[in-house]
C-alpha cells in the first residue's frame, strides 16, 4: 500500500478491501461508495469464485449494498471508487445506479470500459455518464494486481 495515502481516505478503504479479496483468492479489485453528504455506504471487493457468480464483481457488490442501504435503486450524488478500471458490465450498472463521480485507480487496457475498449460513458445509448477521474492511487492498485497474478503463475 502506498505510504502517501492515510488509511480512511475512500481509495485507501478500497485498496484494504481489494486485499482481502486477494487473501480470499479472487482477483484484487476493492469499492467504496459515498452518499453525496461523504457517508460511506458501501464496501466491497470481488466475491466471483467465492459466490460462484460471474457479476460478483466489487463494484456490483458495492451499488447493490448501497441501494438496499438507501432503500433506493438509483444512488443520486453517490461517488464509487475503485481500485481498477470498471468493466463494461460496471460501467452499465454505474450508469443505472446515477453514480455521479467514478474515481477508479488502475487502467485496465485489456477488460476497462471507461477509457479503454467499449469506453461505455461515452456512447450515445449511454443515459448517464458520471464524471470520471482516473489513476488515483494507480501504483499501489496495479501493484496489488501484479502481484496477485505474479503469484498465481509461480
Ligand atoms: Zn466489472
Amino acid at each position: 500500500m502506498s505510504t502517501d495515502e492515510t488509511t480512511d481516505t475512500p481509495m485507501a478503504i478500497a485498496l484494504a478491501a481489494a486485499e482481502a479479496a486477494a487473501g480470499r483468492g479472487e482477483v484484487p479489485v476493492g469499492a467504496v461508495i459515498l452518499s453525496a453528504d461523504g457517508e460511506l455506504l458501501a464496501t466491497a471487493g470481488n466475491r466471483i469464485v467465492e459466490l460462484k457468480d460471474p457479476t460478483a464483481h466489487a463494484e456490483i457488490l458495492a451499488i447493490r449494498a448501497a441501494a438496499e442501504r438507501l432503500g433506493s435503486e438509483r444512488l443520486i450524488g453517490c461517488d464509487l471508487y475503485v481500485t481498477l478500471e470498471p468493466c463494461a458490465m460496471c460501467a452499465g450498472a454505474i450508469s443505472f445506479a446515477r453514480i455521479r463521480r467514478l474515481y477508479y485507480g488502475a487502467e485496465d487496457p485489456k477488460g476497462g470500459a471507461v477509457d479503454n475498449g467499449p469506453r461505455f460513458f461515452g456512447q450515445p445509448t449511454c443515459h448517464h455518464a458520471p464524471e470520471v477521474y482516473g489513476g488515483l492511487s494507480e501504483g499501489p492498485a496495479s501493484e496489488l494486481l501484479r502481484q496477485f497474478f505474479a503469484a498465481r503463475r509461480s
